[in-house]
């Protein structure tokens, strides 16, 4: 029997969210601070069993249906499979990965097998110039081929996409039709003031009504329903495209968001733009309630930005 965790708009925690680790292989441009050099962190980070360890203390307090798995790039986390495994026998099996794609390929079939059901593969970009000048990485051809893998693997695959004004906002139908010929959902994201972006991220915010009439101008768009706790508004095109939008800023969906954050060092955050987590490393039972009553008090009732890094707090 599952606690009652619930705040006023009857906002309760069914998803959460694992960043596995705060490093990634990629620098993209409004994740990461320019020049800095990503390192490992100083802080110990939580192994396989301590993950498996917070997982289960938290679904027994709240009763989890999903978990996504990502970071930092989460394919960086050297036992993801076995992690996944444990997952599926805390008896949680929607089981989630959002990741670059670069490192999938060699590891997909045991992902697949251990449990995995759906992927998120960020691509912001199909020209490799404009891929490279976004993520400092060359190797589109390897995030490609982890599309059509994962495809191939049976997985339920989705692209993202971060709009940014004027750095690849021309590369939105380009995608879309990429998507669409392989029959796959992709979603453009709104970019959200996080991290060295909190104050200043406004010179390239695309918002969703340029990146619907960007489509538009190319084949007539219609607005589904968005499903309950659901991040993303869908449009589907009279070509049969469909593609959706995640809006933040344009339209929030705070008011019946369902997520809750743990991040790598044990911390859990009710909100992506909480500045502070809360340590639940050693509580449990009542303790472990209250931090996360604590944490359901965090969430806000629009997205408001944070000074913490997307790769953190985990995309
Ligand atoms: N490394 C993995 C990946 O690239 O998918 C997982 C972590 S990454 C932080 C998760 C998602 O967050 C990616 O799709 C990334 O593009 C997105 N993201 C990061 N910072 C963002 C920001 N400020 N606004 C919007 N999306 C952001």
């Amino acid at each position: 029997m599952h606690n009652i965790i619930e705040d006023s708009f009857g906002r309760q925690f069914k998803t959460l969210r694992v960043s596995l680790t705060s490093v990634c292989n990629m620098s993209c441009i409004y994740c990461v601070t320019p020049g800095i050099i990503q390192q490992a962190p100083k802080e110990k980070v939580l192994t396989t069993s301590e993950y498996l360890e917070a997982i289960q203390k938290i679904h027994k307090q709240v009763g989890l249906k999903t978990i996504r798995l990502t970071g930092g790039e989460p394919l960086l986390f050297n036992e993801l499979p076995a992690l996944i495994k444990g997952i599926v026998e805390l008896g949680i099996t929607d089981i989630k990965l959002t990741t670059n794609g670069l490192r999938l390929l060699p590891q997909l079939d045991s992902l697949v097998e251990a449990g995995l059901k759906s992927i998120n593969i960020s691509l912001d970009a199909l020209d490799p110039g404009v891929f490279r000048s976004i993520s400092k990485v060359a190797d589109i051809r390897s995030v490609l081929d982890a599309v059509d893998a994962s495809i191939a693997s049976g997985l339920e695959v989705k692209i993202n996409t971060v709009v940014l004004k004027g750095v690849n906002d021309h590369q939105i139908v380009p995608l879309l039709e990429y998507a669409s010929a392989r029959n796959i959902p992709i979603r453009f994201l709104e970019l959200m003031k996080m991290g060295y972006l909190h104050y200043n991220e406004s010179d390239y915010f695309f918002g969703m009504d340029e990146i619907v009439e960007r489509i538009a101008s190319v084949t007539s768009v219609a607005k589904m329903q968005r499903t309950a706790s659901n991040t993303t508004t869908y449009w589907q095109t009279s070509k049969g495209m469909v593609f959706g939008v995640i809006a933040n800023e344009s339209e929030p969906f705070c008011s019946d968001c369902n997520r809750l954050r743990l991040d790598s060092f044990g911390n859990i955050y009710g909100c992506i733009s909480a500045s502070e987590g809360i340590d639940v490393k050693a509580l449990k039972d009542e303790a472990l309630t209250e931090a996360l009553q604590k944490a359901l008090a965090q969430k806000q009732d629009y997205f408001t930005g944070s000074e913490i890094s997307m790769k953190y707090i985990g995309g």
